[in-house]
């Protein structure tokens, strides 16, 4: 078997899927290795303590998929619009924002539909292989992987840039027995002096380069973090409801971001630009029936709850704002009634500034 031919092969078969593909050896550099120790030695990872789980995993794929001798790391566009509309709901407190990766269907469901559809494209030409896909679905590095394949650089946002395409997209992996020649590590990190990532940051979450402190990172208390946000970083959130894209935004290389050629990341129910005021309407049926099949619907009713009742305490004093939040104090529990109370109080501050207007710096 010519290894080289197939691998050129693969790629255009990827290409087809819209695919962006790079081959790798299994291995994770140990700069990695030690950083992920150092992050997790100073309590970045907050309470995601998963990522103490599966350490010897997270360090050797081999370990996940034991035949592994080949990673196929893959990215995959997401972005459906140009950043304006972002840039416009940000400075707009009435709308609710949420990372784009989000509007659209669950990314985990169509990167790993595609990686299979590769999979068993290259078994239609060879015949069966040992491959097992992954899309941020098990304790693997992927940015290190990415990057060992050539697909980029990690920004010292931590996220993966590339510099003909930003960073507006998802990346999974193949693991498969196959020995497919390996592709150019990226070792140039495209960052130079700038620090605009860090310094637009809402909640100064980039704590030094390439070091993002979870637990002030608006996408882990978005999404991840189960209960109570702490006080002293609600105002900071502005109108951010799901994830944040601030550092992306300000990235001068995603100058470059692609748009999507997908249809399953189209925007939904007017995601992009959602009145707030709308979205707290919503029941949990609504919000079950609504974000079917999108990656939303993951943090559960409670959270998206908490989530909206701080940015409507963000917004500038509105009556409607105040009845709603003081409607829905008696259907709701304990952490939702704590937020909405919280809310209120902002609310009363009728002379306040807007909590977080979007910064000059951005590109
Ligand atoms: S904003 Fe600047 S420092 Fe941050 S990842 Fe982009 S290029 Fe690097």
């Amino acid at each position: 078997m010519n290894y080289t031919a197939l691998a050129e092969k693969i790629r255009i078969w990827a290409d087809a899927l819209a695919l962006t593909i790079g081959f790798s050896a299994p291995n994770i550099p140990e700069k990695h290795q030690i950083a992920m120790q150092n992050w997790l030695a100073a309590g970045y990872h907050g309470d995601m303590h998963f990522f103490h789980h599966n350490q010897e995993a997270r360090s050797d794929p081999k370990r996940l998929h034991p035949t592994t001798c080949s990673v196929i790391s893959a990215r995959l566009n997401y972005w459906s619009e140009d950043k304006n509309t972002s840039l416009t709901v940000l400075n707009t407190p009435s709308l609710g924002y949420l990372s784009r990766y989000a509007l659209g269907r669950d990314y985990h469901k169509v990167l790993r539909h595609r990686l299979k559809q590769l999979c068993e494209k290259i078994e239609t030409e060879i015949g069966p292989f040992n491959w097992r896909p992954f899309t941020d679905s098990a304790p693997i590095m992927e940015h290190a992987l990415a990057e060992q394949a050539g697909l980029g650089f990690i920004g010292k946002h931590t996220l993966l840039i590339h510099p003909k395409a930003g960073s507006t997209f998802f990346l999974g992996e193949i693991l498969c027995d196959l020995p497919l020649p390996a592709d150019t590590p990226t070792t140039h990190c495209g960052c130079g002096p700038c620090t605009a990532c860090m310094t637009v940051c809402p909640t100064q979450a980039i704590v030094a380069p390439f070091t993002v402190d979870a637990r002030r990172c608006i996408s882990y208390l978005t999404i991840e973090h189960d209960g109570s946000i702490d006080p002293a970083l609600r105002p900071l959130m502005g109108n951010r409801i799901y994830g944040c894209d601030d550092c992306q935004l300000a990235c001068p290389w995603n100058k470059f971001a692609q748009l999507s050629t997908s249809d399953d990341f189209k925007t939904r129910h007017n995601l992009n630009q959602p009145d707030l005021l709308s979205l707290w309407q919503w029941s949990e049926t609504t919000f079950l029936r609504n974000l079917e099949g999108s990656p939303i619907r993951r943090i559960g009713y409670q959270k998206w709850r908490r989530n909206l009742a701080i940015a409507l305490g963000n917004a500038p004093y509105d009556q409607q704002i105040m009845q709603a939040l003081q409607s829905a104090l008696t259907q709701s529990d304990a952490l939702v009634a704590e937020h909405i109370h919280w809310a209120i109080d902002q609310q009363t501050k009728t002379t306040k500034p807007i909590a977080v207007a979007v910064k000059k710096s951005y590109i």
